[in-house]
């Protein structure tokens, strides 16, 4: 628990599952009050806000596409019109699916682009305008992926939106720092989310993965929300413009593992 944390203004971009609803309910046991997003999966947003409130915390849920313009403003006037202000923004939705380049149609690079970066561009802009305009040291938390550093064959628009929530973030955590805004990415591994289940449902699948990771599980929504709650509290104050890999060192090399090589 951070106490600094404690009724402070949060926005969680795809909150309905996944990572991003562990992070809603971390905010709740730390007695934030909680935007929560939501693309089409209200039920699980309303599962997000019941959370958050059995632990303390208040919360509404926004349905808002967050890769139109009109999404982070949505979310914004939320935040605004239910709890007064906004303390940290949350850039967590996020979605991939595999295809050969060649064969790539135009169409899945624009939809995984406008998802993972342009979502990621309009929540920051929304977010940094009303700081700025406020004189607020806000916090802004980038959901990148250890897809920012490690290419992956078959998914080479969500490798390059990641590389480029990488250098965003860097950026404007240059730009607003010395605002007392700061701006920082949690680059995940493999997490036991919706967007993993058929793939970790596969024991073949979930061995070769486990080989990638050296310590050997894969991780839980709970480690990334864990990483999310502390980069927004005061705790992390001198921190800035990183990516925090939260992989159990699968950016480690592990084919080195053992002294191999
Ligand atoms: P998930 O599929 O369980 O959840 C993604 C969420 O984003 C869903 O709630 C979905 O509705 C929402 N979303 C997608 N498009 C949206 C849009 N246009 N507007 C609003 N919401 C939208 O995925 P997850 O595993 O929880 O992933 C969350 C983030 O973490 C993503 O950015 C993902 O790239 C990243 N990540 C996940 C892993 C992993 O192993 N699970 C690893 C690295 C990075």
């Amino acid at each position: 628990m951070y106490s600094d944390l404690k009724n402070k203004v949060a926005v969680v971009t795809g909150g309905s599952k996944g990572i991003g609803q562990a992070i809603a309910k971390r905010f709740g046991e730390e007695h934030m009050s909680v935007v929560i997003n939501y693309r089409s999966d209200k039920t699980g947003a309303d599962e997000a806000v019941k959370l958050i409130e059995e632990n303390g915390g208040h919360a509404v849920a926004v349905q808002a596409d967050i890769s139109e313009e009109d999404g982070a403003t949505a979310l914004l006037n939320a935040a605004l019109n239910n709890f007064g202000t906004l303390d940290v923004w949350v850039n967590n939705a996020g979605m991939e699916n595999r295809v050969a380049t060649n064969e790539m149609p135009l169409s899945d690079w624009q939809r995984v682009l406008n998802i993972n970066l342009t979502g990621v561009f309009l929540g920051s802009r929304a977010a940094l305008d009303y700081f700025v305009k406020n004189d607020k040291k806000g916090n802004i938390i980038n959901m990148s992926s250890v897809h920012e550093q490690i290419p992956w064959p078959g998914f080479a628009h969500y490798a390059a939106s990641k590389g480029g929530v990488k250098l965003f973030n860097e950026t404007i955590a240059m730009e607003y720092a010395n605002r007392g805004v700061r701006v920082n990415a949690i680059g995940p591994g493999a997490i036991n989310t919706p967007i993993n289940a058929a793939k970790f449902a596969d024991p073949q699948q979930m061995k070769d993965t486990l080989e990638m990771v050296p310590m050997k599980r894969i991780g839980d929504p709970e480690d990334v929300a864990a990483a999310a709650a502390w980069l927004a509290s005061d705790q992390s104050s001198y921190v800035t413009g990183v990516t925090l890999f939260v992989d159990g060192g699968m950016t480690l090399y592990p084919s080195f593992q053992n002294g191999k090589g």
